[in-house]
């Protein structure tokens, strides 16, 4: 299967070309025909599967296909995503497939200045990238009319749900017209995911990859048993002693991720650590220096990782387990991405056994001991 295959025009298939994809993943290969027919689609696939490339390679397809015929430009494609990373991670993807054609994007979410985002909403934008407070706040100040929207993407709404978005998404849902093409996609199909999905979605096609408890099976993962005091000492003997060259941490607290990334620094490891008590613009620069590789070691917290997209990302390392199974598959899932392969570690307290019980029984197979360390 190609991208040709798949009917995208020839600008959208050079773009590809450039970007190096040989061909479309099976999110892209099952969602865009169905998009480009004009089809809802109800999409059940989590970041690393190409769910961007799946919504926004048909989005630009039909409004280049329109653009002729509208004279002023006005937002016809909204975009709405949880966190302002996965925004610019999102419009990142529209750049760089949208190179060719003439078509105008722009990315509005909190937590900056309102006033470059909305010098550039009033050049006049085709397609907007959105966080849900930011775009209200701008739709209350009369810079963004939905009136002309034509497609609507919900992505990764069970974040959206969990992140208490959903008065939000409410209050933007009754702004769009009646008549749009809407795509929806989250990494589960919990019930009030299906919910909201079934006030959005007129005869949806629905498609499904790696369903969240199964992305596992490209990550090779082991998990360390250690005492809480000794996990540092863990985390620069292994860092120390191996060939590991960029890895993302996980921490479950905000100032666990500090006091991780300053001990590592301490050791002589160039480490960053990034959470919601960050700045935006500090959050952006550790994740710059992380993907050019500046920087080693980047500390998150589950929040402020969420989409992170980072190529060829080879360790994730679960410095705490999280409380929740699914958030361990979501991790671990930033590496192993679009087929590559990927090494997941874990460290596991006496108290945190409980949590690594439910991951092995979500994802349906044991980790990996690794008994033999010094702080075991
Ligand atoms: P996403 O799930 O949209 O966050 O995409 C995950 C990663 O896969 C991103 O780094 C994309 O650039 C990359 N990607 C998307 N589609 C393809 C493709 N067809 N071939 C190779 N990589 C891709």
């Amino acid at each position: 299967m190609t991208f040709s295959n798949l009917k995208l025009i020839k600008p959208l298939v050079l773009a590809l070309e450039k970007k190096g994809y040989a061909e479309p993943t099976p999110i892209q290969e099952q969602s865009i025909p169905h998009i480009l027919e004009g089809r809802d689609i109800f999409g059940c696939a989590q970041t690393g599967t190409g769910k961007t490339a799946a919504f926004a390679l048909p989005i630009l397809q039909l409004l280049e296909a329109k653009k002729t015929t509208v004279a002023q430009k006005s937002i016809k494609a909204l975009i709405l995503a949880p966190t302002r990373e996965l925004a610019i991670q999102i419009s990142d993807n529209f750049t760089a497939y949208g190179k060719n054609l003439g078509l105008a994007h722009t990315t509005v979410f909190g937590g900056v200045s309102q006033n470059l985002q909305v010098k550039d909403l009033k050049r006049g934008v085709d397609i907007l990238i959105a966080t849900p407070g930011r775009l209200l706040d701008l739709m209350q100040q009369g810079f963004i009319k939905l009136n002309a929207i034509e497609y609507f993407v919900l992505d990764e709404a069970d974040r959206m749900l969990d992140m208490g978005f959903i008065n939000d998404i409410k209050k933007v849902i009754a702004k769009l017209p009646a008549k749009k093409q809407t795509l929806f996609f989250s990494a589960t199909a919990a019930p009030d995911i299906m919910k909201l999905a079934n006030t959005l979605l007129k005869n949806p096609v629905s498609v499904s990859v790696n369903p969240v408890s199964s992305t596992a099976t490209l990550v090779s993962q082991s998990v360390y048993y250690v005492k809480k005091e000794n996990k540092r000492a863990l985390l620069n003997y292994i860092l120390k002693n191996s060939k590991i060259e960029h890895a993302l941490v996980f921490t479950r607290t905000k100032r666990g991720a500090d006091k991780v990334a300053k001990d590592l620094n301490s050791n002589g490891i160039k480490a960053e650590a990034i959470h919601g008590n960050k700045s935006q613009g500090a959050r952006e620069r550790a994740l710059k220096g992380f993907k050019n590789r500046t920087i080693r070691v980047l500390v998150a917290t589950d929040i402020a990782s969420r989409g992170i997209d980072v190529d060829k990302l080879s360790h994730v390392i679960n410095y705490e387990l999280p409380e929740q199974a699914e958030t361990y598959v979501h991790r671990i899932g930033r590496t192993g991405r679009a087929g590559s392969t990927g090494i997941a570690l874990s460290f596991c307290t006496q108290d945190e056994m409980p949590y690594l019980k439910d991951i092995s029984k979500l994802i349906k197979k044991n980790i990996e001991i690794i008994s033999k360390h010094p702080f075991s």
